[in-house]
């Protein structure tokens, strides 16, 4: 039998419940950090990994759902805070890179000369890199394809591709999040990504990021966590392309 693909979300409850219904033959496994769902979709194995919140728990459950499961790719899935003005509350946004929006370095500032954040430049620190190199993570270019052919058959739902910022913070200042978006151009951001791409990047497992937007605070767009359901209904149809390919 082929190796499983893993989809991971953060929330069982409004980011797994309709991956849950679709799939066949579901078995719930608990992991010392996450819990497993196993499943099958079209007759192939899929494994859903409840990471739960954040990119340290996110990053421990998927390294144990790699080295338990052995995935041949994962899509990382659920909603996200948009940073876009051209994006709104239930489109879709699929990454091409995921950027660590929690990772950087301040300028230099003397006692009392206070602290501000739009002068804070997202770096990784990577060893013997130097600074101006690139902060992101590339999603795979296959999980990319199919995501564009997946695209091109839901016509009346908004799906856009581009950079997802990742990190453990949520913003709501509009400056600061208007100031990532114009220096990095992000289309939106999260909290699981980062990890789950850092561990696929060590692993050399093909990873995508697929969110559905929960909220936009500069379009004053309030948090509806039930788009968690689209990510989830745009993922299946990007994992029957890859299925069809790989
Ligand atoms: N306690 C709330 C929110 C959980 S934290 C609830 O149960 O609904 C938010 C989750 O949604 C994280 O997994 C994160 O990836 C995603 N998210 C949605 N909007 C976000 C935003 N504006 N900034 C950061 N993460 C966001």
């Amino acid at each position: 039998m082929k190796a499983p693909i893993m989809i991971t979300a953060a929330m069982d409850e409004v980011e797994l419940d309709q991956l849950k219904k679709e799939l066949n033959d579901l078995q719930k496994k608990e992991g010392k950090i996450a819990t497993f769902y196993e499943g099958t979709l079209g007759g192939y194995p899929i494994v859903l990994c409840h990471t739960k919140v954040g990119s340290l728990l996110a990053a421990s459950a998927v390294t144990e759902g790699i080295l338990n499961y052995y995935p041949r790719a994962i899509v990382t899935q659920g909603i996200a805070g948009a940073h876009a003005s051209y994006i709104h509350v239930g489109d879709l946004v699929v990454s091409t890179e995921v950027i660590p929006i929690h990772s950087y370095q301040t300028p230099e500032k003397k006692k009392g000369e206070g602290s501000d954040s739009l002068s804070w430049k997202i770096q990784i620190f990577a060893e013997g890199q130097d600074e101006e190199e690139k902060i992101g993570i590339e999603a795979d270019e296959k999980l990319l394809a199919c995501a564009k052919t997946a695209q091109g058959k839901m016509k009346n739902q908004k799906v856009f591709l581009g950079r997802i910022g990742s990190g453990d913070v949520w913003n709501r200042e509009v400056d600061r999040i208007c100031y990532i978006q114009e220096h990095y151009q992000t289309l939106c951001e999260e909290m699981e990504g980062i990890a789950i791409f850092q561990i696929a990047q060590q692993y050399q497992i093909p990873v995508l990021d697929i969110r559905a937007i929960s909220n936009h605070e500069v379009l004053k767009e309030s948090y509806q966590r039930e788009v968690g359901k689209k990510a989830q209904q745009f993922t299946l149809e990007v994992l029957k392309e890859y299925l069809k390919i790989e």
